[in-house]
């Protein structure tokens, strides 16, 4: 049997959260918490007549996208019209980019195993308006909310680079992080703000060809997108074996089979009879413009990575983790400029104050603990005024009730003992109470050192300097030989 290859390609749409609309004034509003056609005027409603105007905004978060994505961004841009017929679309077309489009030949770097990086082509990146909202309701009709008509949308078209469902999967994530990132998409799949489509062929391991492929929509999880390029590929697979011919067509996904379906035979472009659009002038993008939104890009998750291992030391595994969202990156990133020292402040954050947040079900920008807070409450820990398992308790305070460290260690007398006299007395209590383990550490079981030591920071709290204790146990107990 002959051994296929994934060929595939990702079509991304990704909104872009601007105040406004693409091409009139009208407001972006949230697609589920806003009632239907309350953002709407006659531009985005298609009257007759309207004329629209560019929103610079959007133009400029496009611009962000494609920078991020290492893209040329063309100085000569028209926009098109993409003619169809659909209520979602009033005007009977969709003012989209085609021949000359924003940028082209882009590239993003993706780690699907350990060790292998992989560069994705990115073909282009055009700007377009996103269409309004069908829902069909039970007794056949169907209800049109105009709120996301004209809202500004971003395409993004890789280069049939990906070779399996995991790839497709790393990339897509990958995507959404970077827009979430540039802070013009939330990346909100539910909400149908990102949408993720593969085109998908195979062709037998070890050629180059692009054979006839399908393209699947509506996906709205990543699993989703994983799962039903999977199952994409193992019927591609099946059809060639088995003789047949595979169909270039739009295909759904079934939830409930976990299967793809066919939708419908795909249109090719010139049924959309594009051609350019007469009511908006040529945009011309400048260098200055392009520096301009380039010195505004954020420092991007892999250069983050990269640096918090380099420079300070951390396990790569940590270093994802506090780069995966950007608020935890900058909240990080401003104890360590409070002067934090990394690891320190890596380990509470990632260890500890993630797991309160969970509990309680906050977000960092939410919590009561600041990363100056956090800072104090590690520098405490440096000067021994507590130790680590203190720190922690330390911490959990903090988060309840929004008070500081010194606050709390002061109130509840939480400092470290570190005076020999007191730890030498009840290192001393604890060898008169344990005549039985005494004996057994003196038959030679070392390992009863460490039920002393315990012993001695319960009898103190937990707050006895644990160097100090462990130095006056073993003195204590070696005296017996
Ligand atoms: P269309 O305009 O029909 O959407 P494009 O040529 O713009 O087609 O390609 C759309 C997507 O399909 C791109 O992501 C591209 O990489 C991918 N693609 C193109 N040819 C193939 C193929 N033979 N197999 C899988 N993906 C493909
Ligand atoms: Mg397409
Ligand atoms: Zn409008």
């Amino acid at each position: 049997m002959t051994e296929y290859e994934g060929v595939i390609g990702l079509e991304v749409h990704a909104e872009l959260l601007t105040e406004s609309k693409m091409f009139c004034g009208c407001r972006v509003v949230d697609s589920v918490e806003e009632d239907p056609n309350r953002a709407v005027c006659p531009v985005c409603l298609g009257m007759p007549g309207m004329l629209p105007v560019l929103n610079r905004r959007a133009v400029e978060y496009a611009m962000r996208v494609a920078l991020a994505l290492n893209c040329t961004i063309h100085p000569h841009n028209i926009f098109a019209r993409k003619n169809y017929f659909y209520p979602d679309l009033p005007k009977a077309y969709q003012i989209s980019q085609y021949e000359l489009p924003l940028a082209t030949g882009g590239w993003l770097e993706i780690e699907p195993e350990l060790g292998v990086v992989r560069r994705i082509g990115v073909r282009r990146v055009h700007m377009e308006e996103d269409t309004g909202k069908l829902t069909h309701t039970e007794n056949g009709g169907s209800l049109v909310d105009y709120n996301r008509s004209g809202v500004p949308l971003l395409e993004i078209v890789s280069e049939p680079d990906l070779h399996s469902a995991e790839e497709a999967y790393v990339y897509a994530t990958k995507l959404r992080q970077i827009l979430r990132y540039l802070d013009v998409n939330s990346g909100d799949l539910e909400k149908g703000v990102l949408r993720v489509e593969p085109n998908i062929s195979i062709r037998p391991k070890g050629t180059d060809q692009l054979n006839t492929r399908t393209e699947v929509k509506n996906l709205n999880s990543f699993r989703i997108l994983f799962l039903a390029t999977e199952y994409e590929l193992e019927r591609q697979a099946n059809v060639l074996d088995n003789g047949g011919e595979i169909v270039q067509e739009t295909r759904g996904w079934n939830e409930a089979d976990k299967r793809t379906f066919s939708q419908r035979i795909k249109e090719d472009a010139h049924d959309y009879r594009y051609f350019p659009e007469p009511d908006l002038p040529p945009l011309h993008i400048d260098d200055a413009w392009i520096e301009r939104v380039r010195a505004e890009l954020p420092e991007l998750p892999d250069a983050k990575i990269a640096r918090y291992r380099n420079d300070w030391g951390l396990s790569r595994y940590d270093a994802e983790l506090l780069a995966d969202e950007k608020v935890t990156a900058e909240w990080f990133e401003a104890a360590v400029a409070a002067g934090g020292e990394p690891k320190a402040i890596a380990n509470l954050l990632l260890n500890n104050l993630f797991k309160l947040m969970n509990e309680s079900g906050q977000s960092l920008d939410e919590i009561d603990v600041s990363p100056e807070g956090l800072v104090a409450l590690t520098e405490l820990v440096e000067q021994q005024t507590i130790n680590n398992n203190i720190a922690k308790s330390v911490l959990v305070e903090m988060f309840e009730t929004g008070d500081s460290a010194e606050t709390i260690v002061r109130a509840k007398g939480l400092a470290q003992v570190s005076d020999s006299d007191a730890i030498l007395a009840a290192v001393q209590a604890a060898i008169d109470q344990n005549p039985a383990q005494v004996q057994q550490y003196l038959d030679g079981k070392d390992k009863l050192m460490g039920f002393f030591v315990g012993q001695v920071m319960r009898a103190m709290k937990g707050k006895a300097n644990p160097g100090v204790v462990n130095q006056l146990v073993e003195q204590e107990l070696d005296a017996l030989k």
